[in-house]
């Protein structure tokens, strides 16, 4: 960055195919796709792509290291990267999830990477703390820009910085900042509490998965809340147990979380105190079983009214989709031979290598080997905090389906 000026700028030339992704919008411009560069690039520095006919086609944010060598910002007209265009961008972002906040709900996504122009960048608000979280080494050089600006449109108590682990050591030793730091604000040292839809919830913000939270799940606990009433739930791969309180709030009878994390565990505990002044949380029965998942769906002998499976991504990677696939149809048949007559079995998927169709279907299988009646109720996927805009960003799925 520093010696930018003296460089100049830097240009690249694509591959046909790179070029055609990158004018319709696709944000990622992989190493082996540049055919042509002015000279070396720099972490963060901007990257100019000129089409075949030298006109330009787009910028982007360079990164020597990774394999997308460049995380695009812009395509189509020439446009001047500078600070009332950062700060356009910004408030775009915040504009489309305007009427999502509000006094009962204080914890959503404000930028969601890519899909808000924000290549590899999240910003999460958990009631006055703002978590931002990168996923890539561009935006190390910008930190303290990007800071500044959540800083002046937002005004929150305190800004902490989560770094994606691929950028742990390139952050340290170039930049001296590390992951769960605070970098703007008041000093914290535990979790934050936040609200989702008038629910208590604890955010783990400074180490936790993600930012703290899986605000990416808030509409379908939304919707078991709504289905819960008078019902035996049971929450397998639970976490703090969010679809858990909701479903008691909405009237469930009892609730099992099931993780094998004792940490996650013990946070659901919390939040369910947290909770207590709700009549109906305070009279549900809350049980927590601190077990393998996959195991103990498979071979328990109890059986639920409401069974919701919502397991950690299970293909990280493209060679472990047809794995993911069957352990998901696995899931989902053991799910329904743990159901009541009339029972709900609420399925997601959080592998973005596993398509919708692929998880509906593996999902469905199951259904029709149950040799159970069935009525498929819903299929879901992004929350609109949560857009996805381009294939590999679609990663959430969920289906309800009903049991006779
Ligand atoms: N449904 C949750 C998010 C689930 S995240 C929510 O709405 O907040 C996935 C959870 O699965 C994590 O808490 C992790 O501890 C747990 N997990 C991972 N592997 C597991 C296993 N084999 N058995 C049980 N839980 C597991």
């Amino acid at each position: 960055m520093s010696n930018q000026t003296t460089l100049g700028k830097l240009k690249l030339r694509l591959t046909p195919a790179a070029e055609k992704a990158a004018r319709s919008g696709h944000p990622w411009v992989y190493g082996e796709r540049i055919k042509e560069a002015n000279r070396d690039g720099e972490l963060g520095e901007l990257a100019v792509i000129y089409d075949r006919n030298n006109k330009f086609l787009g910028v982007g944010l360079f990164d020597p290291e990774s394999p997308i060598r460049v995380r695009m910002i812009h395509a189509g007209a020439p446009q001047t990267i500078d600070e009332s265009w950062w700060l356009a961008r910004l408030k775009s972002a915040l504009a489309r999830r305007e009427g999502l906040g509000g006094d009962q709900t204080t914890g959503y996504r404000l930028i969601s990477g890519e899909n808000d122009g924000w290549p590899g960048l999240v910003v999460d608000r958990y009631d006055q703390t703002l978590v931002l979280k990168l996923y890539s080494g561009v935006w190390l050089p910008r930190l303290e820009e990007v800071v500044n600006r959540l800083q002046a449109e937002l005004n929150p108590q305190r800004i902490v910085l989560r770094l994606s682990r691929n950028i742990q050591t390139v952050a340290q030793e170039r930049f001296r900042l590390s992951d769960g730091q605070i970098i703007r604000g008041e000093p914290l040292t535990g979790p934050v509490v936040f609200l989702e839809n008038g629910i208590r919830f604890e955010s783990e913000v400074l180490k936790g998965q993600k930012t703290g939270f899986f605000l990416d799940q808030r509409d379908n606990r939304q919707r078991v809340g709504e289905l819960a009433e008078g019902k035996s739930v049971l929450n397998a791969f639970s976490f703090s147990g969010g679809f858990s309180l909701y479903a008691a709030r909405g009237g469930a009878e009892s609730v099992t979380d099931l993780d094998i994390s004792a940490h996650a565990l013990e946070a659901a505990k919390r939040n369910f105190a947290l909770n207590e002044h709700i009549p109906a949380v305070k009279e549900c029965q809350h049980r927590c079983v601190q077990a393998d998942a996959f195991q103990w769906v498979a071979t328990s002998k109890e059986r639920f009214d409401l069974v919701i499976v919502d397991p950690p991504s299970l293909a990280k990677r493209e060679t472990e989709r047809s794995g993911a696939i069957s352990a998901y149809e696995d899931l989902a048949a053991s799910g329904i031979r743990l159901l009541n007559r009339n029972g709900i079995l609420v399925a997601a998927s959080c592998s973005a290598h596993v398509t919708p169709q692929e998880f509906f279907g593996a999902a469905l299988k199951a259904a029709q080997l149950s040799r159970r009646p069935f009525t498929e109720m819903d299929r879901t996927g992004h929350a609109p905090d949560h857009p996805a805009t381009f294939t590999e960003a679609m990663y959430l799925k969920c289906i309800y389906l009903r049991f006779t």
